[in-house]
């Protein structure tokens, strides 16, 4: 297994994620089948895999529980196991001091490895910056304890909400969980991300790392993009190869689904093989391929004349990222903003197109963006039915 050093421990490059744990036939998000977990914690343990990542709201829940269960049966200094805070939910009070107890309990553990705020982003900042929680200063004083060992955060935001957290929260993190693969490498500025955290010197930890599946399977044209270089390898394998050395990256999280992914993944981390300059120019082109996209280079010019005053470089990167996968965590960003800077307040009068270098229909982006959020659920409604099972469960077990 390739390994990395952090703060003296060796840690698997592979993680094993927790968000998408097998199934019992026919079953909803809580119906974990737990055999089969068993099963592959079992394969996972005895190749080096022995990193474990869930949260509150993953399975509805009964991740926690589940993988608490399953890790038991092993010494509890032989795996590590991560756990999240989950302040990104929209609840009316937060409770940081019931919630961190409730997780130790489910997971039957007295302290967590690594602990992570749970998707700082747009929406979600304030409530961790909050003094009427004590969110931050919670954890802080929960590691200063060593119930965390290591204490986090994971991100969906863009750059500006990551520098805000990080010029507050900066000398408090160890470590920060990002998405990052070839396709958001430029799609959502990764890139960037990336380096903001060398600058900071906080190792980075990778989630979708094949963007929930977009990439585990390419059109004709695109493997035939990547055929020549190398034989035999998977879209999944070129992926998680184009991370293997980026600089910083230190875990590399695959919520595996049942034994095949597991020993596939296994495979490919046997052994470090990087990718040279062509094979990442080519998977670049791949990236450039899928994304469908407005080709906005966010200069800005489209700024000075729009009557409305929206940000729409924002808007269409949001835009770009839902042609890719139509999912809250896209949309989610755009729902802290007051109703005015929406894109429904554009009028259509075109006038930033016309200042527009790369010559983008950006009013017909925008409706068709409108479109678009009119047919996923937004991030509100789906964190309220989140807190309602979980409260449910936790109710059920009293
Ligand atoms: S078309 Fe929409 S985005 Fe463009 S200037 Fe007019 S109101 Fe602003
Ligand atoms: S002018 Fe065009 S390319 Fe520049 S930010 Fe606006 S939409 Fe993007």
């Amino acid at each position: 297994m390739v390994t990395r050093n952090f703060q003296g421990k060796t840690l698997p490059l592979l993680g094993f994620g927790c968000m998408r744990l097998p199934l019992l036939p026919g079953g909803k998000a809580g119906d974990i089948d737990e055999k089969s977990v068993e099963e592959m914690v079992k394969v996972a343990m005895e190749a080096g895999v022995n990193y474990f990542d869930t949260a509150y709201p993953y399975h509805a829940g009964e991740s926690e529980n589940v993988m608490g269960r399953v890790l038991s049966k092993y010494p509890r200094e032989s795996f590590y196991l991560a756990d999240k805070y989950p302040g990104h939910q929209i609840v009316d009070e937060y409770r940081p001091a019931e919630v961190f107890e409730d997780q130790l309990k489910k997971c039957g553990v007295e302290y967590f490895d690594f602990y992570l705020l749970h998707n700082v982003f747009e929406n979600s900042i304030h409530t961790y910056n909050d003094p009427r929680w004590g969110i931050m200063e919670y954890f802080i004083e929960q590691k200063k304890k060593g119930r965390i060992r290591h204490l986090g955060f994971s991100t969906h935001g863009g750059l500006p909400i990551m520098k805000e957290f990080l010029d507050k929260w900066g000398e408090h993190m160890e470590f920060c969980q990002i998405q990052l693969n070839y396709l958001d490498w430029t799609l959502q500025n990764a890139a960037a991300k990336v380096q903001l955290l060398r600058e900071h010197n906080i190792p980075i930890w990778v989630m979708e790392p094949i963007r929930g599946g977009r990439i585990a399977t390419l059109s004709p044209q695109n493997t035939a993009l990547l055929s020549p270089f190398r034989k035999d390898v998977t879209p999944v394998e070129w992926s998680f190869r184009f991370l293997q050395d980026i600089e910083g990256v230190a875990m590399i999280l695959s919520g595996m689904s049942n034994m095949e992914q597991l020993k596939q993944n296994i495979d490919v981390f046997k052994e470090e093989k990087p990718l040279n300059e062509e094979e990442k120019k080519a998977l670049f082109q791949v990236a450039e391929n899928l994304k469908n996209s407005v080709p906005c280079t966010g200069c800005g010019y489209c700024l000075k004349d729009c009557p409305k005053g929206l940000d729409i470089p924002n808007l269409l990167s949001i835009y770009n990222d839902l042609q890719v996968a139509k999912s809250y965590n896209a949309s989610m960003r755009l729902e802290f903003l007051p109703e005015e800077k929406k894109p429904s307040a554009c009028i259509g009068c075109g006038l930033c197109s016309k200042n527009c270098p790369q010559k983008i229909d950006i009013p017909k982006a925008l409706k068709k963006l409108c479109g678009i959020l009119s047919e996923i659920p937004s991030w509100a409604e789906i964190s309220k039915e989140r807190a309602i099972i979980a409260e449910k469960a936790r109710n059920e077990k009293k």
